[in-house]
């Protein structure tokens, strides 16, 4: 279910400069002095490795992997491995970044980090995708470890990788260090509440923001693009909480029910057809492009980056945005949605539940205890219901919109820690 076929690429900007150009702004708001720009503009490392993996068939193929640690100025540094076609340096150091920004927004001890494969696992057997996990954990044995660099599972992997990864460091290091990696299966030491975590941090984030819009969730509408991982979850709790959600998509494309679809229904669906949508009965489905601009109040992108552009930017009816995915809204799309009056819930707020249950993984794996889902759950809401009023308070007292009150948020409280240690 966390797999998911390599995706299309459409109107992609740069990511790392669509992520910079943000940076820019906030970094300007804040008054930040031009060296610790340059510092926190610059990804610490910058890791490629070369995998050559014995296949099924015994042929022997070359996988391409990545490791980038973007700052580890607030503590171990962050962040999850994704498998897919897609990823390129470029994309695996803006996610690293936002792993930073995220990361301090929400005011956990960590810096950003991120990993990535170049493959496609649908088309590999386990075994072909083990070797390949286990591989990359060799080359990356001096990064990885539980007080330097902490992976977790992205678009592609999930409990399964994240096991192996454990099993191979802790080969490694003759003793099992299961604090080296979270969203592990519950059994190796994986926290309660973690799977959906990423998604319920979403819906605290749409409640929290419909708040201060004065919305009623049992009177309004949701359409969730990517019914993954975040994506269901997100769809799933937004419905427990009033809201109908109308429309849902995948890779296969979207379907529109305008009185309500059954949440739990799609997921049982998605979940006994090989983890796809496709002929889902019940609704009209429409083309996956039309779900963004669907006369709805809510949209909640949770499937991939930049599918809210110039292009359809201007077609956007919702009120609010809250994004699942990380970097659904290209920069250049940003004028037009603020212009528009949308309130944006932005990646690095939206999103952050995931890595904030994953600390919690962490501080439960070095506790050696186990917290009930009750308190996981209940400290995770806490955790981004107070980032968000803190981030809606920056807005309103720097006068800028949400997307950059998180990072000026993020940014000062990574600058003032860098003053405080002090560099070379
Ligand atoms: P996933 O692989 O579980 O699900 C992705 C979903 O998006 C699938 O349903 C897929 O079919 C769909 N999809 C892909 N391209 C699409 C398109 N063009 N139109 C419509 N649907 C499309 O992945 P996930 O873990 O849910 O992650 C989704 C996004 O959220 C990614 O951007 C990821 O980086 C981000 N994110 C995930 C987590 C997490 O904890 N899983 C945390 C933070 C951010």
């Amino acid at each position: 279910m966390a797999y998911i076929e390599p995706a299309p690429i459409k109107d992609k900007e740069n990511p790392f400069e669509s992520m910079m150009s943000r940076f820019d702004i906030a970094a300007r708001a804040l008054g930040l002095e031009d060296q610790v720009y340059n510092v926190l503009k610059n990804p610490v490392k910058q890791v490629v490795v070369s995998l050559p993996i014995t296949m099924d068939e015994g042929t022997i193929e070359v996988f391409e992997g990545y490791r980038v640690i973007h700052s580890n100025i607030l503590g171990p540094s962050k962040g999850g491995i994704r498998y897919d076609m897609d990823v390129h340096l470029d994309e695996v150091k803006a996610l690293a970044a936002w792993m930073t920004w995220k990361c301090a927004v929400v005011d956990i001890p960590y810096g950003g980090a991120k990993g990535g494969i170049k493959c496609n696992p649908r088309q590999m057997s386990a075994g072909e995708v083990e070797r390949l996990t286990r591989a990359y954990t060799q080359s990356m044995i001096e990064i990885f470890g539980p007080d330097r660099d902490i992976p977790a599972p992205d678009m592609g992997t999930g409990p399964r990788e994240m096991a192996w990864l454990m099993d191979e460091y802790s080969r490694a290091r003759g003793m099992t260090v299961n604090a080296v990696v979270t969203g592990k299966p519950l059994v190796l030491g994986g926290s309660l509440g973690r799977t959906e975590a990423t998604g319920r941090g979403v819906m605290v984030s749409t409640l929290t923001a419909m708040e201060k819009l004065r919305l009623n969730p049992s009177r309004s509408n949701v359409a969730v693009q990517g019914f993954g991982n975040v994506g269901s979850y997100a769809a799933l709790l937004l419905e427990e909480r009033g809201l109908k959600v109308i429309a849902i998509s995948d890779l296969s494309g979207a379907y529109y029910n305008k009185n309500g679809i059954n949440i739990k229904e799609t997921i049982a669906y998605r979940d006994t057809h090989n983890g796809s949508l496709e002929g889902y009965g019940g609704t009209e489905k429409i083309h996956g492009d039309d779900l963004l601009t669907l006369e709805v109040d809510i949209i909640v992108p949770a499937a991939k980056e930049d599918v809210i552009t110039i292009h359809n930017a201007d077609n956007i009816k919702a009120k609010l945005i809250v994004e699942g995915a990380n970097g659904p809204t290209s920069a250049k799309a940003d004028a037009i949605i603020n212009s528009k009056g949308i309130m944006v819930a932005p990646d690095i707020l939206a999103n952050a539940g995931g890595v904030t249950v994953s600390y919690f993984e962490w501080v439960q794996n070095r506790l050696g205890y186990k917290w009930t889902a009750e308190r996981v759950n209940r400290r995770s809401d806490r955790i981004m219901k107070d980032a968000f009023d803190n981030v809606y308070r920056t807005s309103i007292e720097y006068n800028v919109p949400m997307r950059i009150a998180a990072y000026i948020v993020a940014i000062d409280k990574v600058a003032k820690t860098y003053k405080f240690r002090g560099g070379f």
